[in-house]
């Protein structure tokens, strides 16, 4: 599904090399997580694939089914099935939830030469996708995220992610700032997306997320790089032992 080899990535103005020849390989309908100390690269690597401004490629390459990921604008890597999660969901007073799925959904299916969805078929659909993920029908028709607690803010981004039934779901640290009954939810919303034909790229701090979304694997980021890949037990390590150790073997 995705696959990065070497990517080297600076910051457009400063030079400043932050993802110093990062590989990675993620299988059709697989869960990876990656976890990894603060500021070693994770949410920007997940910006790079998402295609958002300001870093540079100096070296290697992103694909996505075979595509280049790198050589399309934001919207075509979103037409081709990416999917970012953010850290912080953006808040559009005066946008109504609704209006907003329906508009992305849209310009999505025009992106991918299909035809539009009638008002009457996207309410359908939003509506029993709302329901699979137990999200109140109130939440559809307030504004985009505006006094939306934390944990509605994750339920509102899973139903983006079910409306746009991406390929790839990236998620960078979707779990900060939940409760465990939100994280709950929000693992239950993934578990719920999960198929042969969809992967995810789980961020995260904690090992407690993946206590409930199940990764398949899990790589150890550090400095720039994947420094370290393993199964689930790995999570678990960094949970008991921290960082340190792993950091010290790769050394
Ligand atoms: P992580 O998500 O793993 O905590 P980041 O990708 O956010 O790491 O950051 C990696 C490193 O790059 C950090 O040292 C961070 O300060 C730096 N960095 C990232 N984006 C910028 C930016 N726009 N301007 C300056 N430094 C940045
Ligand atoms: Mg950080
Ligand atoms: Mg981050």
């Amino acid at each position: 599904m995705l696959e990065i080899k070497n990517l080297h990535v600076q910051l457009e103005d400063e030079d400043k090399q932050i993802l110093k020849g990062v590989d990675l390989t993620v299988e059709p309908g697989k869960v990876h997580a990656i976890m990894g100390p603060n500021g070693s690269g994770k949410s920007t690597l997940s910006y790079v694939l998402s295609g958002r401004d300001g870093y540079e490629v100096t070296e290697g390459t992103a694909t996505l089914e075979g595509e280049d990921l790198l050589d399309m604008e934001p919207e075509e890597r979103a037409a081709a099935g990416v999917f970012l999660a953010f850290q912080y969901p953006v808040e559009i007073p005066g946008v109504g939830n609704m209006t907003f799925l329906r508009t992305a959904v849209n310009a999505q299916r025009k992106a991918r030469g299909q035809e539009e969805l009638s008002a009457a078929d996207f309410l359908k659909e939003v509506r029993a996708k709302a329901k699979t993920l137990k999200i109140d029908a109130d939440m559809l028709k307030r504004p985009v995220n505006v006094g939306f607690s934390g944990g509605e803010k994750k339920r509102n981004e899973i139903l983006q992610m079910a409306m746009l039934e991406p390929k790839m779901c990236i998620m960078d640290e979707t779990d900060s700032g939940l409760d465990v009954d939100a994280m709950k939810l929000v693992s239950e919303g993934v578990n719920a997306l999960r198929d042969e034909g969809r992967s995810f790229l789980v961020i995260t701090h904690y090992q407690r997320l993946l206590d409930h979304i199940k990764p398949d694997v899990v790589h150890i980021m550090a400095n720039g790089r994947i420094v370290k890949t393993g199964g689930p037990e790995l999570a678990l390590e960094v949970e008991h032992n921290g960082y340190a150790d792993i950091l010290a073997e790769v050394n």
